[in-house]
Parts: structure tokens; C-alpha cells; sequence
């Protein structure tokens, strides 16, 4: 195999360069989705991908594509890439790293005029947060076939009624002419901070992730009674909140329960009326629940329903479990994975096998075109934080290990 090197201080100096856009107090980026700062960053990012020879097209969703050519332009592109968008009080790397990488590979071919059967795109993909219009991964979900257009354009900002993904992206002047989807994908690779502790614990640069957990997630109401808090005896009361309380309790029990990989988390609640003399009558939370195996995931929905039904029978209480998301476990493409690895091996550099604990592009790019992840340790296992941090050295490690997964599948006789 091949054993190219990328440029690692170029890459570093685009990752600070664009983590400007967006900057916070803290040494943070907030670039929400769609907003002037990621328009800022989007055309930053063309430029830069115009100045590197790609030709740049806009899909309906606002995904930016940067193609450079191949010397076989009938063959489908091998593609990498991230996104540009960040949580409000996000960091310098998730996201942005994954983009930048994919623009070094390019560079760092155009540094030695290689020339790849295949094209190599790279790609921005919108909204992949969710912070700002939920869910999350709506560009990629598009591409993908998960959401159709007109229902990823109408996603509401959940924090402005009447704006939409569709409107703010024509606003800032990306909601382009390219197809959304109808767009073959040879191979996709996804170079990511890792946004957890295990390769940093290990003292390994880089992961090479097999697959992506899967996820439920559910909003779940609880319905009493409101009443006086003080006339009100104990045994006469149908407090939303308590029962609320016992079901986060036990999603809490549930995680632990299916330990080491399982993560149950309650994040978003809401009681209402929220008067300090008032008993709750009504109480709204959500549940996110992540597992690698399905099986375990059902048993964990079954377990959910039942604690939820216990508690609100024991309180008089009603309680409706909706489920909001769902996708199963993504196990990656066997090959474009091994590539990664044997691209790892022929550097020597360190590595182990991970499974993705968050969401990520990737995932649903895995249900159109074969697909893998490179991960990369972050500072303390911490990420969606302003604190965010990686190693110079080892995002130079992960490009390395990108650039040279890309090359075999990119010159792999078809
Ligand atoms: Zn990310």
C-alpha cells in the first residue's frame, strides 16, 4: 500500500482559521445551522475548495459538494467529509475537523499532481446539530432518502417560530440547484473527534469505528391534576411530577442495567404549570436511548413502557410514550473498514476497533453507499462543549489515515 502524508500544520491552520467564524469567549464556536456565521463558514469553505481546483455545486438542502476530477469521470465518486454547523456552545473540531480533513487530502494530491481513478468530492452537509432546527442530520438524512425535501426544508427553528431550514438557507443563499440525492456515492468516509474518553484512555490516535449505536428517542407526557399545594392531601393528589421523577429514575436504572454499552438519558423537561404552590399537573420529557445491539434496544423500549406504565398507575396518573426517532444499529462497509485499518497498520500507527456512540452524517450516508468512520481522540473525552480540544498530532495522524483509506478505494479496479 501507499503511504502518503498529509500536510498536518495546513490542516491545522484551516481548522483555526475557520473556527474564527463564530469564535466565543470561551475559544468555542457557535455556527448554527443556516445562520450568517455558517454562511460565513460555507463560503470560506468554497473558496478554498475553488483555490484547491474542485469544481463546487449546491444540492435543494444546502449540502456543498467540491468535486475534483478523476481520470475516470464514469465512475462514482468516492466522497468525504463532515459538517459546518455547531451546537451553540460547541468546539473547534466536531465537524468542522471532518471537512477540513477532506479538503487536505485534496490539497495534499494536488501537492504531488495525483490523480485518482475515481473523483474525490468533499462534502459540507446541513444541519447536522439539531440544536438549532431538530433533528439532527437532516442534510445528510435528505441526501439519503430518510426525509423527503419539502419535510427536511419545513423543519421548524426551535426557537423562532415561523422560520424554517428551508427559508433560512434561501435567506442566507444556499438552498441550491443540485438534486438532493440521485447522486451515486462509490464510497463515503467520514474522518470525526471521537467525542468520548476510550482512545484517549488508551492512548491510541486513532479508532476505527465498525459502526454506529443505535438510537430511540422519546417524549414522553405525563398527565395528573392540578391543585392547591396546600389544601391538597398527600394521598388525594395526582402529581405529574412525582410520577415524572419515579420514570426518570428508572431510565436511569435502565442504562445501568444494560451496562457497558448502553447511555439513558433524560435531558428536556418541562412542568407545567412550574408555580411553586401549584401541583404539577402535567409534566413533558424526552428519553434518548442508545445501544450497538438492536436486541438490547427492544428490551429497553420494553423496559421503559413498563416502569412508565408502574409509575403513573401508583400516582393516578396517565402517561403517553411516543417515539419520536428511531434507526438501528449501523454496522459499516467490511471492506472500506478494512481499508482504514490497513491504512492505520502501514503508518504504524496505533489503533483499536469503536463503535460511534453519537449520531453522525455517516450513518445515513451508510444506507445509500458503502461507508466508514475514522475517529480521532479529543482533550478529557469532551465535546458540544466550548473546551472541545484535540491534538495537533493526532488529527494529523487521523488525515494521514484518511487520505490513504481514500486512495485504495478510490484506485480499487471497479
Ligand atoms: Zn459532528
Amino acid at each position: 500500500m501507499r503511504n502518503l502524508q498529509v500536510n498536518g500544520e495546513r490542516l491545522w491552520a484551516s481548522l483555526m482559521e475557520l473556527a474564527r467564524i463564530g469564535a466565543t469567549e470561551k475559544g468555542g464556536v457557535c455556527r448554527l445551522a443556516a445562520s450568517d456565521l455558517d454562511a460565513e463558514a460555507r463560503r470560506l469553505f468554497i473558496r478554498w475548495c475553488e483555490e484547491a481546483g474542485c469544481a463546487v455545486s449546491v444540492d435543494g438542502i444546502g449540502n456543498i459538494f467540491a468535486r475534483r476530477a478523476g481520470k475516470n469521470p464514469d465512475l462514482p465518486p468516492v466522497m468525504s467529509g463532515s459538517h459546518l454547523d455547531t451546537q451553540p456552545t460547541g468546539g473547534r473540531f466536531d465537524g468542522a475537523y471532518g471537512v477540513m480533513a477532506a479538503l487536505e487530502v485534496v490539497r495534499s494530491l494536488n501537492d504531488i499532481g495525483y490523480e485518482t481513478e475515481a473523483p474525490f468530492e468533499i462534502v459540507a452537509w446541513t444541519n447536522e446539530e439539531g440544536s438549532r432546527f431538530s433533528p439532527a442530520m437532516v442534510g445528510s438524512g435528505a441526501f439519503a432518502g430518510v426525509f423527503g425535501l419539502d419535510e427536511a426544508l419545513a423543519t421548524p427553528d426551535n426557537n423562532a417560530p415561523g422560520l424554517t431550514l428551508g427559508g433560512e438557507l434561501r435567506r442566507i443563499g444556499f438552498a441550491g440547484p443540485a438534486p438532493v440525492g440521485e447522486h451515486p456515492v462509490g464510497a463515503y468516509f467520514e474522518a470525526h473527534i471521537e467525542q468520548g474518553p476510550i482512545l484517549e484512555a488508551a492512548g491510541l490516535p486513532i479508532g476505527i469505528v465498525t459502526g454506529a449505536q443505535g438510537q430511540r428517542w422519546y417524549e414522553i407526557t405525563v398527565t395528573g391534576q392540578e391543585a392547591h399545594a396546600g389544601p391538597t392531601p398527600m394521598p388525594r393528589r395526582r402529581d405529574a411530577l412525582v410520577g415524572a421523577a419515579r420514570m426518570i429514575d428508572a431510565v436511569n436504572r435502565i442504562g445501568h442495567a444494560h451496562a457497558p454499552y448502553a447511555c439513558a438519558t433524560v435531558g428536556f423537561i418541562q412542568s407545567s404549570p412550574n408555580s411553586r404552590n401549584t401541583i404539577p399537573g402535567r409534566v413533558f420529557f424526552t428519553v434518548d436511548f442508545r445501544h450497538p445491539d438492536n436486541d438490547t434496544l427492544t428490551a429497553m423500549d420494553r423496559e421503559l413502557r413498563a416502569a412508565c406504565a408502574e409509575a403513573a398507575a401508583t400516582q393516578s396518573l396517565d402517561c403517553a410514550v411516543k417515539e419520536f426517532w428511531y434507526f438501528p444499529p449501523t454496522p459499516f462497509d467490511p471492506r472500506l473498514v478494512g481499508a482504514v485499518r490497513d491504512a492505520a497498520a502501514a503508518q504504524d500507527l496505533p489503533h483499536r476497533d469503536i463503535v460511534s456512540g453519537a449520531g453522525h452524517d455517516a450513518v445515513y450516508v451508510a444506507r445509500v453507499a458503502p461507508t466508514a468512520m475514522i475517529f480521532v481522540p479529543c482533550v478529557g473525552g469532551i465535546s458540544h462543549n466550548e473546551i472541545e480540544d484535540a491534538k495537533p498530532d493526532d488529527l494529523t495522524a487521523g488525515c494521514n489515515v484518511l487520505l490513504n483509506a481514500v486512495l485504495e478505494a478510490a484506485d480499487a479496479s471497479p
